[in-house]
């Protein structure tokens, strides 16, 4: 069995609409997949719709942008913040967990919006 838990697709920085994601990874034999895009849920229907049409099995998946300040470090280290993103897995409450994932976007001075005006 072959597992992927960490796809992008169009929805964030992917190169692929979700249905495209699906249809690749079902071509690499790929049977149970993560779509994780940035800070949102929004390909995740469209990725379940597809995955039915080839048996695949969808995990709900979403990777969050987060602001982490690292403390007890030393020198030019000390008191650093860092952005990383972190993976959330298998939840079961889409719409309370869109809500979360919009809320904390918002709040996070590094939303993915802001990440990737960046790096543009
Ligand atoms: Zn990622």
């Amino acid at each position: 069995m072959k597992i992927d838990l960490h796809c992008h697709s169009t929805c964030s920085d992917g190169t692929y609409a979700p249905t495209e994601v699906i249809q690749r990874a079902h071509a690499a034999g790929i049977n149970v997949l993560a779509l994780t895009d940035h800070d949102t849920l929004a390909g995740i229907d469209e990725a379940r719709d597809a995955a039915s049409a080839c048996d695949m099995q969808i995990i709900n998946g979403v990777e969050i942008s987060c602001e982490h300040t690292l403390s007890g470090g030393y020198g030019k280290n000390k008191s650093t913040n860092k952005i990383i993103h972190v993976l959330g897995l298998d939840f079961t409450d889409r719409e309370k967990n869109a809500c979360n994932v919009a809320a904390t976007a918002r709040q996070s001075s590094h939303s993915w919006s802001t990440y990737r005006r960046k790096i543009e």
